[in-house]
C-alpha cells in the first residue's frame, strides 16, 4: 500500500475538546530522511518500496497529510520527580491519527498548547535514539511505542549547544499515560475521567468491555502489565531513567525513551539520569517506583473505583514482578522448571557478578554456551572464585534440568541477546550521523531488530563495554 491509500481515524478527537488540542506540525529547514523502519511500515500495511523520493520526508515534516488525519496535541499531568505538576501535555509531540491499530505520532514537530517554556524540538541525538531503542526493545519481546522513519534537517535547535533539529515517527497502540488520569482527578472532571476510562477500555482491554467491574479489571491488568514491565527491564538490565506518571503508559508499553540505559556492568544502584541526584529512578527502584506510579494512578481512579478494591488489586503488584521475573531469570539461566531454591541461586549469581564488576550481556550470552569449561566465564570477572563457586552449584542444578544441554544452549542463545544498544554504540552511530552520515544509525537498526543473531563484522559491539565508556550517565535534555 502506499501512503495515498493510508486512512487515518482520530477517534480521541470524540472526546470532549478539554483532553486536546488540534494543531498542525511546525515543519524543519532542510528536511533529510535519516532512516526508515520496513518492520514498522508493514505494521501500517504500507509498503515502503511504493512510496516516491521524499515522502516519508514530507510525512514527517507535516508538509503530507495522510487522509482522514487530524493533528493534535493531547493534555496531561503528571508526578515528575515524587512532585505533581498539574499540567503537561504533548509539549512536543503531534498525533496524526490511528489506522491499524497503531496512534501515529510525531515527536519534535513544533510547538503545542503544552509547551510551556519549551520550544517543541527534539534533537536528532534523542531522536535517533528513541527510533533505535524502541526497535531493539520489541526484538526483546519487551512492550514498547515502535518507530516509522526518521529525520534531520538543517534546523538549529538550543539545547546545551546548537544541535540539529529532528523528528521521529513513532507509533503506538496507546498513548494514554497514567498522568492522563491524574489530569481529570485532580482538576476534579470527574465526568471526563470517566470518559477517559472508557477510552482506554476501548483502546487496549476491549475484551473487558461487555464484563462486570469492567474500570476495576482494566486497573488489575494495568498493575500486572506495568509489573511485568518491570520484570522484563530488570531481567534485561535496562534502565529507563525518567519513570515520572506522565512517562508511563496506561498500556504497560515502555514509552517517552529519554537519558535510558542499558546496564554495562552490572551495578544495581546504577543511575542512567544525570539530574536524578538521588537516585530515584536507578535500575533497582524500577519495581518500586511502578509500584508508586501504580498507586497515583489509584488515586485518579478513586471516583471509579471503589478504595478497598483499588488497594486489592494494587496487592498483587509483587506476586505478579516476581512470577515474571522468576520466570524470564530462570529462563535466562536455561532451566526447565523453577525450583523453591533457584530465588538463591539467582540472588547469589547477580551479587557475584556485581562484585566481579561483570557486563551482564556477554555474560549471560556466554552462559548460553557453557559446557563445563569455566574459562571463558571466569575471564569476564574480577572475582574468579566467587563465579567458580556459583557455577560449582549452578552445575548441580542443571542436574535436575530435562532438556539436554544442547537443547538448552539452543534456547538460551534466543533468550540472552548477543547485542544490546548500550550507550557508547548509540553514541557512534550519532556522531555520524551528526555529520550526516546515517550508515551506522540504519546497521543498528538491524542489529537492533535482530539481537539474538551473530552480526560477524560487528562482533565489537558484543564483547564487555569498553572502559572509559561504562555505565556512564546521560543528559535529559533532548
Ligand atoms: P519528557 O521528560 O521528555 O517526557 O517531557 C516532560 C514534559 O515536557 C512533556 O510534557 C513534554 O511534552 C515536555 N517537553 C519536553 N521537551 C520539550 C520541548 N523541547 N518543547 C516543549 N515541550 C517539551
Ligand atoms: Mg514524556
Amino acid at each position: 500500500m502506499k501512503l495515498d491509500n493510508l486512512t487515518l481515524q482520530t477517534p480521541y478527537l470524540d472526546l470532549d475538546p478539554i483532553f486536546y488540542h488540534e494543531v498542525s506540525p511546525t515543519g524543519l529547514k532542510n528536511p533529510i530522511l535519516v532512516s526508515y523502519n520496513p518492520e514498522a511500515a508493514s505494521l501500517l500495511g504500507l509498503n515502503p518500496e511504493l512510496l516516491s523520493a521524499g515522502e516519508f520526508e514530507a510525512l514527517l515534516n507535516g508538509s503530507l497529510t495522510l487522509n482522514g488525519s487530524r493533528p493534535y496535541a493531547m493534555c496531561y499531568a503528571g508526578h515528575q520527580f515524587g512532585h505533581y505538576v498539574p499540567r503537561l501535555g504533548d509539549g512536543r509531540a503531534i498525533n496524526l491519527g490511528w489506522v491499524n491499530g497503531w496512534n501515529l505520532q510525531l515527536k519534535g514537530s513544533g510547538q503545542t498548547l503544552y509547551s510551556r517554556q519549551g520550544d517543541g524540538r527534539a534533537v536528532l541525538r534523542s531522536s535517533i535514539r528513541e527510533y533505535l531503542m524502541s526497535e531493539a526493545m520489541h526484538a526483546l519481546a519487551i512492550p514498547t511505542s515502535r518507530a516509522l522513519a526518521i529525520i534531520s534537517s538543517d534546523e538549529n535547535v538550543a539545547r546545551e549547544k546548537w544541535e540539529r533539529g529532528s523528528i521521529v515517527l513513532r507509533l503506538s497502540p496507546s498513548w494514554i499515560r497514567f498522568g492522563s488520569f491524574e489530569y481529570f482527578f485532580h482538576t476534579h472532571r470527574f465526568r471526563e475521567l470517566e470518559s477517559l476510562a472508557d477510552f482506554l477500555l476501548r483502546e487496549s482491554f476491549p475484551h473487558l468491555l461487555d464484563q462486570e467491574e469492567p474500570y476495576r479489571k482494566m486497573f488489575r491488568e494495568i498493575v500486572k502489565r506495568t509489573a511485568e514491565l518491570m520484570a522484563h527491564w530488570q531481567a534485561v538490565g535496562f534502565n529507563h531513567g525518567v519513570m515520572n506518571t506522565d512517562n508511563m503508559s496506561a498500556a504497560g508499553l515502555t514509552i517517552d525513551y529519554g537519558p535510558y540505559a542499558f546496564l554495562d556492568t552490572f551495578e544495581s544502584g546504577y543511575i542512567c539520569n544525570h539530574t536524578d541526584h538521588e537516585g530515584r529512578y536507578s535500575y533497582d527502584n524500577q519495581p518500586r517506583i511502578g509500584y508508586w506510579n501504580l498507586s497515583r494512578l489509584a488515586h485518579a481512579l478513586s471516583p471509579l473505583i471503589s478504595a478497598d478494591k483499588l488497594e486489592m488489586e494494587l496487592d498483587r503488584y509483587g506476586e505478579y514482578f516476581t512470577g515474571k521475573l522468576m520466570d524470564l531469570l530462570t529462563q535466562k539461566l536455561g532451566l526447565d522448571t523453577i525450583s523453591d531454591d533457584d530465588g538463591d541461586l539467582l540472588k547469589s549469581l547477580f551479587s557475584v557478578l556485581e562484585n566481579g564488576r561483570v557486563d551482564m550481556t556477554p555474560f549471560f550470552r556466554t552462559l548460553s554456551r557453557y559446557n563445563g569449561d569455566k574459562a571463558p566465564l571466569l575471564a569476564l570477572t574480577l572475582a574468579p572464585n566467587q563465579l567458580n563457586e556459583w557455577l560449582i552449584r549452578y552445575d548441580e542444578r542443571l542436574k535436575r534440568n530435562t532438556s539436554s544441554s544442547s537443547e538448552r544452549h539452543e534456547k538460551m542463545v534466543r533468550t540472552n541477546p548477543k547485542y544490546v544498544l548500550k550507550n557508547y554504540i548509540l553514541q557512534e552511530a550519532i556522531d555520524l550521523a551528526e555529520k550526516g552520515d546515517f550508515t551506522l544509525v540504519n546497521t543498528l537498526l538491524k542489529i537492533a531488530q535482530n539481537p539474538y543473531d551473530e552480526h560477524p563484522s560487528y562482533e565489537r559491539y558484543a564483547g564487555p563495554t569498553p572502559l572509559h565508556f561504562k555505565n556512564l550517565k546521560l543528559s535529559c535534555s533532548s
